[in-house]
């Protein structure tokens, strides 16, 4: 099995990532037998991505050469960075929705929001707008709001639903866990999109 070299432990460590997070990241799982002899699927405990720290087991030698440094990772690092604060964003504001019984904590809100802008405008600097209340395809989220494309259409990308003249992209949905991996459940839903924008076309 593969180890993280000790330059991809230095980077992760410099960000303080350690490789037990760096594992969850990479969001593999393995199959187990319980006691009932049942199989399950549980996270695995052990690195199985490439030495260099890619979560792709053949980064070396194909993303880069031997020796060459990483660009993976880097990205990877930022990636998981953007999914933690959406995570805790999502969180923010649903307890800044529900205060008082419902009728919201307007302060906690607006300071959201403002989260929110932040990381709208860092990873996503086409958009046009965004909001945390719209509902896409029955699924809550951040979302965002964008032009058609250069010639007047719009995608069908699974999230996506025509708005105005271009359309509302989510951009995370709710029931995704900090590491940014979906449920089961949503896992379902995001398939059966998929299949009615087959059908559709
Ligand atoms: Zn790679
Ligand atoms: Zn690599």
């Amino acid at each position: 099995m593969t180890k993280l070299n000790s330059e991809a432990r230095r980077i992760l460590a410099d960000a303080g990532i350690t490789v037990r997070d760096w594992i969850a990241y990479g969001g593999w799982l393995k199959e187990m037998t319980d006691e009932a002899d049942e199989r399950q699927w549980v996270p695995e405990t052990e690195w199985r991505g490439d030495e260099c720290g890619c979560s792709d087991d053949r980064c070396i030698g194909f993303h880069h050469d031997e020796g060459e440094e990483c660009g993976c990772l880097p990205v990877l690092i930022e990636n998981r960075a953007k999914d933690r604060e959406a995570y805790d964003i999502w969180q923010a504001y649903r307890t800044a929705v529900e205060a008082s019984d419902g009728r919201g904590d307007q302060d906690a809100y607006d300071a959201v929001w403002s989260r929110t802008e932040t990381w709208v405008r860092r990873h996503y600097p086409r958009a046009l707008t965004f909001s945390l209340d719209a509902v896409v395809k029955g699924e809550r989220g951040i979302t965002a709001t964008y032009p058609p494309f250069p010639n007047g259409s719009i995608p069908d990308y699974v999230g996506a639903t025509p708005e105005g003249d271009g359309y509302r992209q989510q951009l995370w949905t709710e029931g995704t866990d900090p590491n940014g991996h979906i449920s089961h459940e949503r896992a379902r839903t995001m398939f059966s999109q998929g299949e009615e924008n087959g059908s559709g076309n």
